[in-house]
């Protein structure tokens, strides 16, 4: 099978392009390159005759239809998106160009080429979103895939309006999809910036770790190798139409996370004392979402996926990477704006 995956220089994509190689797959990356995205973070395939990258934009619609004409593929999985939350409220703009219209540009683009081809049987077009796009839940209770949307931040708000679309290019166009909603994911190739490597790297530079607020915002967190095999297994076999949510059956406080690293680091790599003191509250992010937790029972029970890695474990196997991979981390710091911001995201 061609799989065609938008967004494969990103932290998940990659992992889906490394693992959809080993699988199998032909692959072939489309991405635009923007801060987010290392292409190192695909070196392991970039070699090999399977893997091909297109440097191109989802909003690029010729671009586009080049692309889909050159390479011919069975399945789209879109993983291209603005992704940061923080950046979202300093700039929602680029949230709204790229994750609301450079996913109709690409529906577009894949309507007409799927139709153009006759509409093939098993072509797939799958669209890959967040938990955050349900809004905030209270102590208890879990996202299902029947929960009403209510998306708090303009990120979930625009992740949200791409997956309306793409359910509507279904049910109005009959174009094949299967949907994904995943909590927060984390794992080797984190943008520095996003909350388990900026723990990680404020405790190795003995600097301050910043916990927004008092830390008990509680989030449910998947490894991204667990994530990436999620989604190649509704890409083959989840039900047309029907949307899936991926979740680690791993709830936690920011504040026990924080401090789950900091023990991880101690052992690991120990300092003169304690890494949980350099912990320190900051200014709560507007609009934070209390509570977010996956109910994972759809994907378990009709397509037998589960988790393979406890969050200790793929935690310690995220540090010991970061530990082992300091050239990677430290290109991505010294980018331009990346150092200079706080770096820290309760979400992801
Ligand atoms: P990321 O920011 O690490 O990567 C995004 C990639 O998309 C980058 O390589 C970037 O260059 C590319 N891109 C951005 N705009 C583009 C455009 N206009 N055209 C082409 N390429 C473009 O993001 P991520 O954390 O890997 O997230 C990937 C997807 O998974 C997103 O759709 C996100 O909403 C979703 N998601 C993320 C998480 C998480 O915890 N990170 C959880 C659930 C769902």
């Amino acid at each position: 099978m061609k799989l065609l995956v938008t967004g494969g220089a990103g932290f998940i994509g990659s992992a889906v392009v490394r693992l959809a190689v080993r699988q199998g797959f032909e692959v072939v990356n489309l991405d635009a390159l923007t801060y987010a995205a290392c292409l190192d973070n695909v070196a392991d395939v970039a070699g090999d005759p399977a893997y091909a990258f297109e440097h191109a934009d989802i909003r690029d619609r010729a671009a586009l239809d080049r692309i889909l004409a050159r390479h011919r593929p069975d399945a789209v999985m879109h993983l291209a998106a603005e992704s940061h939350v923080d950046r979202s409220i300093d700039g929602p703009g680029a949230f709204i160009d790229t994750n609301v219209t450079g996913t109709y540009t690409l529906l577009q683009a894949v309507r007409q080429y799927w139709e153009a081809a006759g509409r093939p049987e098993g072509f797939r077009f799958h669209h890959v979103s967040t938990d955050e796009v349900y809004g905030s839940l209270g102590p208890s209770g879990f996202f299902t895939e029947e929960t009403p949307y209510a998306p708090n931040s303009p990120y979930s708000a625009s992740k949200a309006a791409s997956d309306h679309l793409v359910r509507a290019w279904h049910e109005t166009y009959g174009l094949p999809v299967v949907m994904t909603n995943c909590s927060n994911n984390y794992g080797p190739y984190h943008f520095p910036e996003k909350l388990v490597p900026v723990v990680i790297l404020r405790a190795l530079a003995g600097a301050p770790i910043p916990v927004y607020g008092t830390g008990e915002n509680v989030r449910d967190w998947l490894y991204v190798e667990d994530h990436a095999d999620a989604l190649l297994t509704v890409l083959r076999r989840g039900t047309l139409g029907r949307s899936y949510n991926i979740g680690g059956e791993n709830e936690a406080r920011n504040i026990d996370l924080v401090r789950r690293i900091c023990a991880i680091l101690d052992d690991l790599r120990p300092a003169s004392a304690p890494h949980d003191r350099l912990i320190t509250f900051v200014a709560d992010r507007p609009g934070h979402d209390l509570r977010y937790a996956i109910d994972p029972g759809r994907i378990r029970t009709e397509l037998g996926w589960r988790p393979s890695v406890t969050l200790d474990e793929g935690l310690r196997r995220t540090v010991r990477w970061y530990l082992d991979n300091p050239a990677w981390w430290q290109a991505l710091q010294n980018r331009a704006g990346v150092g200079q911001r706080l770096g820290i995201s309760g979400s992801a």
